[in-house]
């Protein structure tokens, strides 16, 4: 079975997905278990949280087209209520395999 389009397109979200949990956890713990903040506590979160920023701008630009290589992040993230099937740019279909 060869893998689609959209079968990259969303093991590549999940990991987006995945990552962007593994670094706002460990800062929501962190932030949970220190009742007095420290100034290594807060740079720990701190760091977190700006880690779990970049991360979050740039699934912005991670998801693109293998196509026409453009961002289509936007439209895709809405996929369970609003499923593309095809490229909103270049007009590939989605479910097309990934490498031809
Ligand atoms: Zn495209």
């Amino acid at each position: 079975m060869k893998t689609t389009i959209r079968d990259s397109l969303a093991k590549k979200k999940r990991l987006w997905l995945f990552s962007l949990v593994a670094t706002c956890l460990p800062a929501l713990v962190v932030a949970a278990q220190t009742p007095q903040p420290t100034p290594v506590s807060m740079a720990i979160v701190g760091g977190l949280l700006l880690c779990f920023v970049i991360l979050g701008v740039a699934g912005q630009v991670f998801l693109r087209c293998p196509r026409c290589t453009r961002t289509i992040d936007p439209q895709f993230r809405l996929s369970h209520f609003n499923p593309i099937n095809y490229c909103p740019y270049c007009g590939v279909s989605i479910d097309e395999p990934l490498h031809r």
